[in-house]
């Protein structure tokens, strides 16, 4: 479909034009492969719910302004800035599948609790997660990366593919407390005590029981 993948062996990297990722510039393009430099980064996976409608359960919205709000800064400060979009909806498992575990974390005995958290997705869905993070760096190669000042993103599956794959990372960019809606604390805290990158430290298993998101108001 595609010969350059085979005709072209002076390219180092190359993407098919398959419709997927969408990569935002702030600054001069051509930056971006100078490690002299700064560089924000903001590598975002999908999540409509939040991007587009503002749903206050999760901080991607919220993460997503302050990563394009820093990279248009830093442009501005005779940097480089981008924001990647990758088309990966629910932890790549779908809106409905997403929708479902919201509705089973609301609806769960004793209600929504970041201890939880990661088992509603695995009664649901049958695993956690469904993305592959391994080449979620290829579009920075594709740009000639090879240095993230500063990167917008928590993730520790993102950040050792990023590094695994050869891009040094200086700084690593958490969303501001204030930024993060209070029923996103359910997310938030699993997902630091599962490993993401947080300067203050994860909360224990009893403490995460205490992390409660907001009830569902129905008539009975
Ligand atoms: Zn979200």
């Amino acid at each position: 479909m595609y010969p350059e993948l085979i005709t072209r062996p002076d390219l180092k990297v190359w993407l098919p034009p398959i419709g997927s990722s969408t990569a935002y510039i702030f600054g001069n393009p051509q930056d971006l492969s100078n490690p002299n430099i700064e560089l924000t980064c903001r590598v975002h996976d999908e999540c409509n719910g939040s991007d587009v409608f503002g749903s206050d359960i999760c901080t991607c919205r919220p993460y997503l302004m302050w990563g394009i709000e820093h990279a248009a800064e830093t442009a501005q400060k005779g940097g480089v800035g981008i924001i990647i979009y990758y088309r990966k909806e629910g932890r790549a498992l779908g809106e409905v599948t997403k929708f479902l575990v919201y509705n089973a974390r609301k609806r769960q005995e004793g209600g929504d609790s970041a201890a939880t958290y990661f088992q509603r997705t695995e009664c649901v869905a049958g695993v956690e997660d469904a993305r592959f993070q391994e080449f979620m760096p290829d579009p920075l190669h594709f740009f000639g990366i090879k240095k993230i000042h500063n990167l917008h993103s928590m993730s520790n599956m993102k950040y050792d593919a990023i590094v695994g794959s050869g891009i040094e990372v200086v700084n690593r960019v958490s969303i501001p407390e204030e930024l993060i809606p209070p029923d996103a604390q359910v997310e938030m805290e699993a997902k630091k005590a599962a490993g993401y990158f947080t300067v203050d430290g994860a909360k224990s298993k009893e403490e995460l029981a205490k992390v409660k998101g907001r009830e569902i108001e129905e008539k009975k």
